[in-house]
């Protein structure tokens, strides 16, 4: 018969002369066929509709009805079924019409077997190229989903990538990029992908991209960093990468676009920090060499009595410069997070008490008369030293930044559900500009007031670090020459 691999067709018989039926099964089956029958037409209509089958084999003559209405049944249900209708001579007239409602031929009986599968032949063959057409069809469609579906995952892909990506070939032409690249070089035209945008970049990414493409030679990737003009100030970082293949051919070029604004911005910071530092430092360390030379130099005389002052102004220019160390590494600890808070039910009452014994002394020093208002105890939930940090730094900045004869306020109390420290001194205050800047690190307002008085510039940093940690506020009301106060709320519940 028909031998194609994968191929098997089955062939439903419907004819209700046993012989004739048992007939062409025989001869089928010896062709290597699979052949089912039915002898009625409803017989015929339930096992012709149950699937599609290859090839039917429908007498016109059936004892419960016409055989065409088989067939329009099953062109209705498989409008590319294939039928042949066997007919007796007689009735040829209404073959024919059954091939005008879609029958593939008809043969007439009485035949000859030879006669029989040749048409049999015809109508498999025919079968053949609607199931290959039909398997064709289904594979192309499959493609296309799978290219549709490759597209989409490669453009959720690109999209989902945090830096900016664009891809050209070696006609200088778009292939592909994705949505954060706009957004990263601000750009704003959209751009098409298979055209020259160049024009649309800036001149540095063009240039570049050029320079990679034009290079007769493999051209290494090239590195830039360059400022997008924005209101936040962003500057990227940009890859230019050639696209070889394995026989070193360019294809192309990847630009990968990388927002580095803010390592830039802690970078700069890093140094900063690093300067202030270095600057802190020198000025009492050569301090500190200075008066050791004199000393060494016996520039006042023999007697160890004449440097007692030099050597006191030494101790107070070392102890300066342990505060800054505590106060740099109190700092650097609350940055790198590796402070170790207990957080217990603290009342805060017998903390201030202690705090304010330690500074009675510098208190008289300056006969600073202290005012306290408190409660007996008032609880909140913090740890101990961060607590005394807080205190120390503001009460010590209350007496140190006084007058003589002043007064300095200390206050706690409760608003709803926080717990409010109030510093307030009669001292030297400040202007608006020195508050804007007071809790900078390093940060000390200069003016004749404060020349002679130490200090590391460190203290309202440490200060407000710990607030924020415990997620509150500090607030400065100032009035230069006049006095200032600190408030603190704390969360009672931390
Ligand atoms: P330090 O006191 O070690 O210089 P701080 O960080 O505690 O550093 O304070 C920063 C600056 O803020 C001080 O140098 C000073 O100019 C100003 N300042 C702080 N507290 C007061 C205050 N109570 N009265 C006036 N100025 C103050």
């Amino acid at each position: 018969m028909i031998q194609i691999p994968q191929y098997h067709p089955e062939i439903l018989i419907i004819d209700d002369e046993k012989g004739i039926r048992e007939g062409l099964k025989r001869l089928l089956k010896n062709e290597h066929l699979t052949v089912d029958a039915a002898s009625t037409l409803e017989e015929g209509r339930k096992k012709g509709l149950s699937k599609e089958w290859d090839l039917y084999l429908i007498d016109l003559k059936l004892p419960d009805g016409d055989g065409i209405e088989l067939l329009k049944d099953y062109k209705a249900a498989f409008p590319e079924a294939v039928c042949i209708i066997m007919t007796a001579f007689g009735s040829i007239s209404s073959a024919v019409d059954a091939v005008k409602l879609g029958a593939f031929s008809y043969i007439t009986k009485p035949f000859l077997p030879d006669e029989f599968l040749t048409i049999v032949r015809q109508a498999l063959e025919h079968r053949w190229y609607i199931v290959e057409a039909r398997r064709l069809r289904e594979e192309q469609h499959q493609r296309f989903l799978e290219v549709a579906y490759e597209q989409s995952r490669l453009k959720t892909i690109l999209n989902s990538i945090g830096d900016g990506v664009m891809v050209f070939n070696r006609d200088q032409e778009l292939v592909l990029y994705n949505r954060r690249l706009v957004a990263l070089l601000e750009l704003k035209k959209p751009l098409m992908i298979g055209e020259n945008v160049l024009n649309l970049l800036p001149a540095v990414i063009t240039d570049n991209i050029r320079k990679i493409l034009d290079s007769p030679l493999e051209q290494a990737a090239i590195r830039e960093e360059i400022p997008i003009p924005s209101r936040d100030e962003k500057i990227v970082e940009i890859q230019f990468s050639p696209i070889l293949t394995e026989r070193k051919e360019l294809l192309g070029v990847t630009v990968i676009v990388r927002d580095i604004t803010e390592s830039k911005r802690l970078e700069k910071v890093k140094n900063q920090f690093v300067n202030m530092v270095a600057h802190e430092l020198k000025a009492p360390i050569a301090a500190i060499v200075g008066y050791l030379d004199m000393i060494l130099n016996r520039t006042l005389g023999e007697e160890l009595k004449a440097y007692d002052r030099y050597i006191d102004r030494c101790i107070q220019r070392a102890l300066g410069l342990q505060n800054l160390v505590n106060d740099l590494l109190n700092l650097s600890r609350m940055e790198a997070g590796t402070v170790r808070r207990e957080i217990v039910d603290l009342d805060a009452v017998p903390v201030i008490r202690e705090i304010l014994d330690f500074y009675s002394e510098e208190l008289k020093k300056k006969n600073i008369r202290l005012i306290c208002r408190m409660p007996d105890s008032l609880f909140l939930r913090m740890d101990e030293e961060d607590l005394k940090k807080i205190l120390n730094n503001l009460i010590s900045n209350g007496i140190k930044y006084n007058r003589e004869n002043g007064e300095l306020r200390v206050c706690c109390a409760t608003e709803n559900s926080w717990v409010v420290l109030e510093i307030e001194d009669t001292g030297i205050g400040m202007t608006n500009e020195e508050q804007q800047n007071l809790f900078k690190e390093f940060y000390r307002a200069k003016n004749k007031f404060t020349r002679d008085i130490s200090g590391t510039g460190l203290g309202l940093s440490i200060v407000k670090k710990i607030v924020d940690n415990y997620s509150g506020k500090i607030e400065v009301h100032s009035q230069f020459q006049q006095g200032t106060t600190f408030r603190v709320l704390l969360p009672k519940e931390f």
